[in-house]
């Protein structure tokens, strides 16, 4: 059908797998009930589900059964561990380390603390002209932890642009100075192989509607074994999971994450392949055509790039407007989750491009249903729709050409926000 629209936005959030759906429906209809009243058949058989799946989640990081917090998703779940931790030390102040290029769910919590009176360090990543751009330097992580820091926060894959952080390095930095590591995965569980203590992370968060689960349900691990990370509860209620998240479980939620991450790991190997020869074929296509594109974000390596990502600047085009003359392509200029609001991606911003620049990007997620068909006629929509913008007339936007970020570390908290080296 040459006019479906092809969906190409899997970072913003992926399709239900049917095989998901088909998993959750009986917790819909006939098996519905609430996992807490164990006193009956209904709420007995949910509970029964939840426990299948908490092992099934967990077994797939590497973590204890005991160990996963079952929540809305990844923005709850970065919020309990940065407050959580914040307010499991109360008493003590403190100091938090994070990276500039976070989403926000991680930085507004982080900007919360800060204005609260807690230290809040944000470091500067690696720049656009560089092939690791993106990535957070070690020597950074080691330099910015003082004796009151609490809490290192580094996402684990980037939802802009794919970058892969050095997650199991950092993890020996945190360890070694005895202070908690928290990596939001929402962008790489699922999609790479991840393994609680192979990285040495004590808080992880992840989300199930990134990996063909429904929106709506996501976990963190909260680690209990030594050393066990302390966190305190945010919400309060009827003491559902250990006490750090009150409400009634999701029940239908939690079985379809657990069958979108069975699936995800069973299909893993040949996946990341596909995804990568069909983003390369995406790239080689538009580039032909279009030979003054760039690529924002790392190299193609699978150890610093997710397979799915591809993150382009369209000089003299507004992303936006891109998209909107190429109808039936879905991607995204900027990130979905910050898309209601109108500055430019503070991803971009952070590797150094221009403002217009960053309003000339366009992201593209490759995802589970996408074909090679879907990926050529994207590109083919896509090259048209550039001509036709750059045949209108007046350059629209300038492209970046390499500007330098500043590449100071930021201080949130206290009185004031301010940047330091
Ligand atoms: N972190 C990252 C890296 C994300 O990509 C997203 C979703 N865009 C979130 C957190 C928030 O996840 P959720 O939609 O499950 O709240």
């Amino acid at each position: 059908m040459d006019d479906a629209p092809i969906y190409i936005d899997n970072h913003a959030t992926t399709r239900v797998d049917p095989r998901v759906l088909e998993a959750i429906l009986p917790y819909l209809t006939e098996a519905y009930g609430n996992a807490g009243s164990v006193n009956h058949r209904f709420g007995a058989d949910a509970k029964q589900a939840v426990d299948r799946s908490r092992e099934i989640v967990s077994a797939a990081i590497g973590a204890k059964p005991q160990e996963i917090v079952f929540t809305s998703g990844a923005t709850e779940s970065n919020n309990l561990a940065i407050l959580g931790v914040a307010e499991a030390n109360a008493r003590h102040g403190g100091h938090m380390v994070s990276v500039v290029t976070e989403h926000p769910s991680v930085l507004e919590p982080l900007e919360k603390l800060g204005q609260r009176g807690l230290d809040v360090t944000l470091l500067p990543v690696c720049p656009a002209c560089d092939d690791f751009a993106g990535r957070v330097l070690l020597q950074r992580v080691s330099e910015a932890i003082r004796d009151d820091t609490l809490l290192v926060s580094v996402m684990m894959a980037n939802n802009e642009i794919g970058v892969i952080q050095p997650i199991q390095e950092i993890g020996e930095i945190c360890r070694q100075c005895g202070v908690l590591l928290h990596t939001d995965a929402t962008q790489a569980v699922g999609r790479l192989p991840v393994d609680v203590d192979e990285l040495l992370v004590d808080l992880l968060s992840f989300s199930g509607h990134k990996m063909y689960g429904p929106k709506g349900i996501g976990g963190l691990y909260v680690r209990r074994r030594a050393p066990r990370a302390k966190v305190k509860a945010i919400q309060f209620g009827g003491g559902q999971e250990r006490g750090l998240r009150s409400g009634t479980l999701n029940v239908p939620g939690i079985v379809g994450l657990a069958t979108a991450i069975e699936l995800c790991l069973e299909e893993m190997p040949a996946e990341q392949g596909r995804l990568r020869d069909l983003r390369d074929l995406l790239h080689h296509e538009l580039v032909s055509a279009v030979p003054d594109i760039t690529l924002n974000g790392p190299a193609f390596a699978s150890h610093l790039r997710l397979a799915n990502n591809l993150n382009l600047c369209f000089p003299r085009i507004d992303g936006e407007t891109l998209l909107l003359s190429a109808r039936n392509v879905a991607a995204s200029s900027g990130s979905a989750c910050a898309s209601a609001k109108p500055e430019p991606s503070h991803v971009l911003r952070n590797l150094g491009l221009s403002e217009d620049a960053a309003r000339s990007s366009v992201r593209f997620g490759l995802g589970r249903f996408n074909t090679e068909e879907d990926v050529t006629r994207a590109a083919a929509l896509i090259i048209n729709a550039v001509k036709d913008l750059r045949a209108l007339g007046p350059e629209s936007a300038l492209c970046c050409g390499g500007n330098c970020p500043d590449d100071s570390v930021v201080q949130l908290g206290g009185a004031a926000t301010k940047r330091g080296s």
